[in-house]
């Protein structure tokens, strides 16, 4: 494209796996309308989205300690954990729809079976496990989740871990076959893939710069194309910011009220990639450990075997870690430039409040490769620091806000959708749980953002995701029935996946 401009019903910013899930859902309800989508990097997914930026984890809370937590009168409250799994069933049933249509295919390209395990050591800890088992185990949706505290059992659920392992305090964990490893960055390629196929206008290379109001109440983009370095202008009546960690500054940009008082605190993070396939082999889960006290809830350590490039491989981590920037491939002034007059007294209030978890990051950033293998050893206690090299994830911008319950300048570990008042805008901020809730927080988007739409979308809606406006704690059958269904669509019912993945 020349310095043309184009005229859209919807333009999406961003080519990671939440424009590409809108995208995907908005071109099924609505064929007819026309979808521009601009990414600044030259192919889709390569940000947060992509499968070595992040840990690929199917959150349903089956393994993640962190949402479920433990009340002042030892109780375990597990409506959190509830939640994310009934949107990862809204994931599942979207992903099985399309698969099913023939829109995707070969589903274990980006889904693969796998356990998801949580694992704690110490007294404490372990009362707090059986506990968390005995809350769960009980739900309809985490049916099928084994506790053990005999060694001899995770020496058969875990032979890495519990190799060369002295049992001078108490173990335990839980397991649940159910779990999942997704790619996300083939996801993401193959739903833009898709979309391209089905006549939506992509532009790799073009980054959107500002965007203002039109007098007729479209949005105008000033977008750069890169390679021929002219700027361009192009006009939408709706706009969806999925530039992940680039969402905060194009909603300042937009100058919707909506978007003042919020800031961003991005997180980064490391994993460890093991380079021996021998190690490899001896693995087979997704192992959640417990945060460090003081650490952030995104950094809870996990041992995991993942699918990513036809190989099994086993990575560790996240080490968390402080850089100011906003996106792996963004600049070192991102995070000053986004402090505004508006957000100002937000910012310098969670700077305040905040300095122990900036001091527990950079002391993060500061691990030596042996201090890191120290960590490892937690999980391997035989790991060797030759087997292991690191990689560099992506980047998480938290958002800070002002909330009633936490006062100025509260840091937020979840994802927020900021939208306009006449729904002509939306932003995605913030990044746990993340892609794995992707089609339930697209939902979010399209209630708040077509209202006008959503009665007449209803049944085509209901197609794609049959649990769709209903709760499914409050139908069991429906949970067993959607397992069964999506797993057999996605092949999560079957071993014979694995037989196409080597660790070498
Ligand atoms: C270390 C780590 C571990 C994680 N682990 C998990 C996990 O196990 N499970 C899970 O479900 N989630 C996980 N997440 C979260 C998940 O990766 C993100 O929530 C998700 O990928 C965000 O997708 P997105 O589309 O919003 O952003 P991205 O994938 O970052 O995509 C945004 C895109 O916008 C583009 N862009 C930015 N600015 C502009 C601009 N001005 N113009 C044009 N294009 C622009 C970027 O280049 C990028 O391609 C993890 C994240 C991290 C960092």
């Amino acid at each position: 494209m020349s310095n043309g401009q184009t005229q859209s019903d919807v333009i999406l910013i961003g080519a990671g796996i939440m424009s590409a899930t809108l995208g995907s859902l908005l071109k099924e309800l609505a064929p007819e309308w026309k979808f521009t989508v601009f990414e600044k990097l030259p192919k889709a997914g390569e940000e947060s989205s992509n499968e070595w930026n992040n840990a690929g984890t199917g959150h349903a809370a089956l393994c993640e300690l962190n949402y479920t937590i433990e009340k002042p009168d030892g109780s375990v409250d597990i409506s959190k954990a509830g939640n994310i799994n009934e949107q990862f069933l809204v994931s599942r049933q979207f992903w099985s729809y399309l698969v099913k249509s023939g829109l995707l295919r070969n589903p274990q390209n980006f889904i693969m079976p796998l356990p998801h395990m949580s694992y704690v050591h110490g007294e404490q800890n372990v009362e707090f496990l059986k506990k968390r088992y005995e809350a769960l185990s009980g739900n309809p949706l985490f049916q099928g989740m084994e506790f053990s505290d005999d060694p001899g059992k995770l020496k058969e659920w875990v032979p890495l871990m519990m190799k060369g392992r002295t049992f001078n305090e108490p173990v335990a964990a839980t397991k649940i076959e159910s779990g999942t490893d997704v790619n996300f960055g083939a996801l993401t390629r193959m739903l833009f893939d898709h979309l391209k196929n089905h006549n939506v206008d992509i532009h790799y290379n073009h980054s959107v710069k500002s965007m203002k109001r039109t007098s007729d109440g479209l949005w105008q983009l000033k977008v750069k194309n890169q390679e021929s370095g002219t700027v361009e202008r192009h006009t939408a009546k709706f706009v969806f910011v999925g530039a992940g960690g680039g969402s905060l500054h194009l909603l300042q940009k937009s100058g919707i009220p909506e978007g003042k008082h919020i800031g961003g605190f991005p997180v980064s993070g490391l994993f460890m990639v093991c380079n021996n396939p021998e190690i490899v082999e001896q693995h087979h889960a997704k192992v959640y450990g417990k945060a460090s006290v003081g650490a952030p809830p995104m950094s809870v350590p996990h041992l995991d075997t993942r699918y990513i490039d036809n190989k099994k491989s086993l990575l560790f981590g996240p080490f968390a870690g402080f850089s100011p920037k906003f996106l792996k491939t963004s600049s070192m002034f991102d995070l000053i430039t986004s402090v505004k007059p508006h957000n100002l007294l937000t910012m310098l209030a969670a700077g305040a409040k905040e300095m122990s978890l900036t001091k527990y990051l950079i002391q993060q950033l500061m691990l030596s490769k042996e201090q890191r293998i120290e960590e490892l050893r937690e999980f391997i206690p035989n790991a060797k620091m030759d087997d292991w090299d690191l990689v560099v994830a992506g980047q998480r911008v938290q958002v800070i806000k002002d909330t009633a319950h936490g006062g100025k300048g509260t840091l937020q570990f979840g994802t927020e959708v900021v939208s306009a008042e006449d729904g002509s805008i939306a932003a995605l901020l913030g990044a746990s749980p993340g892609a794995s809730t992707a089609v339930s927080v697209m939902l979010e988007v399209m209630n708040k953002c077509f209202p006008q739409h959503i009665r007449a979308w209803e049944p085509k809606i209901k197609e794609m995701i049959p649990s769709y406006g209903v709760s499914l704690l409050e139908n069991p059958e429906l949970i067993q029935e959607i397992h069964t269904s999506t797993g057999q669509t996605l092949g999560l019912n079957s071993e014979l996946n694995l037989r196409q993945y080597t660790s070498h």
